[in-house]
């Protein structure tokens, strides 16, 4: 459906669990409070809402967390979400520590996509930024081979850091092994995002250029985001950037949020949301879900302020939103 600025939103980001088995500094640093069972969304209550939002035109749901995969039944809310008439596309994000044992399972329940979130390939600076000490490198590239074995299109995501600045390059060039997109994403200012150190994405670009002459701008259309491609020829996949604060975007978003806690989400920027938990807890007809739902997403704001923090009015910290 179109919101108030005729832009197409067929595009909902469901994030299933707040909770995760890493703590990566800039979203859910050790010490992060976590919600109650009760407070979490069932997965028919999810179902229900997407079945609402397909009914308004939204075609393609990312699963997201929290760590998607720590909670149980993931995959087959994955399958369900597949089965919904009207659901296109299906697609996951995660850190990847438990993709290897759902990995099977997930292509078999119709997964059309996974990004991977990898920071750096350095067992150190993992344990680092995340505070997992018992990253292997190899795992992750074995697993990206898996990936590419069973058919399912696979992205790296990493965020630009003081820690990964100086291993852009060697992220990047796993497009040159696999046909891989890898994807920079500059940090937000969003929970402890705010009070890092942001890494300009010019400055990546400027080094990637140095090590592939030939990048150049590439216009295909490589998912449901707002990143913008590089290509080479020397890489098989695609080099990204999301880079939402140096290069707003907000004029072509065409997505939504669902917290697990069930509210919908339609800027990150902002902290307004519409309860739908209450809404399914105090027994409401499917038409008055879809009327809530269809008046949140009218409403969506125009843009972020991610340039002004005292405009930001999101406090809640990533995990608990659902990046
Ligand atoms: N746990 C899963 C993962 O790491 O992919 C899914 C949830 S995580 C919140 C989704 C994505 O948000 C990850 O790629 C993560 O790096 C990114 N992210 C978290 N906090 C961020 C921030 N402040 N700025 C930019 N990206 C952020
Ligand atoms: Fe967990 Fe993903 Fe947040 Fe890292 S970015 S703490 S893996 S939810």
């Amino acid at each position: 459906m179109l919101d108030q600025f005729d832009r197409n939103i067929d595009y909902m980001r469901i994030s299933v669990t707040d909770r995760c088995n890493l703590r990566c500094r800039y979203c859910m640093p050790e010490g992060a409070d976590y919600e109650s069972h009760e407070a979490i969304l069932r997965y028919e209550e999810i179902l229900r809402i997407c079945r609402a939002a397909i009914g308004l035109g939204v075609r393609k749901f990312k699963i997201t967390g929290g760590e998607p995969l720590v909670r149980r039944g993931c995959t087959e809310l994955i399958a369900a979400l597949k089965a919904l008439p009207g659901a296109e596309q299906v697609t996951l994000t995660t850190n990847g520590l438990l993709l290897g044992e759902h990995l099977d399972a997930l292509c078999d329940a119709g997964l059309d996509a996974v990004n991977i979130s990898l920071d750096t390939l350095d067992k150190e600076k993992f344990r680092r930024i995340t505070g997992f000490s018992l990253f292997r490198p190899e795992d992750a590239l074995a697993l990206l081979r898996r990936c590419c074995d069973r058919g399912l299109r696979a992205k790296i995501n990493a965020v630009l850091l003081p820690e990964n600045r100086d291993e852009v390059c060697a992220l990047a060039a796993i497009a040159a092994e696999k046909p891989v997109d890898v994807r920079f994403i500059e940090l937000m200012p969003i929970g402890f995002g705010g009070s890092l150190e942001r890494v300009s994405p010019d400055e990546a670009l400027d080094a990637l250029k140095r090590r592939w002459p030939d990048l150049h701008p590439t216009n295909e259309k490589r998912g449901n985001g707002p990143a913008r491609y590089y290509a080479a020829d020397a890489l098989l996949g695609r080099i990204g950037f999301i880079d939402a604060v140096s290069h707003r975007f907000c004029d072509s978003c065409n997505r939504v949020r669902l917290t697990s806690t069930g509210q919908l989400k339609p800027c990150l920027c902002f902290d307004s949301t519409l309860d739908l938990r209450a809404l399914l807890r105090g027994g409401c007809s499917d038409e008055q879900l879809q009327s809530a739902l269809r008046d949140g997403i009218f409403r969506k704001p125009r843009a972020h302020r991610f340039d002004l923090p005292q405009e930001i009015t999101e406090h809640r910290i990533m995990s608990q939103i659902g990046g």
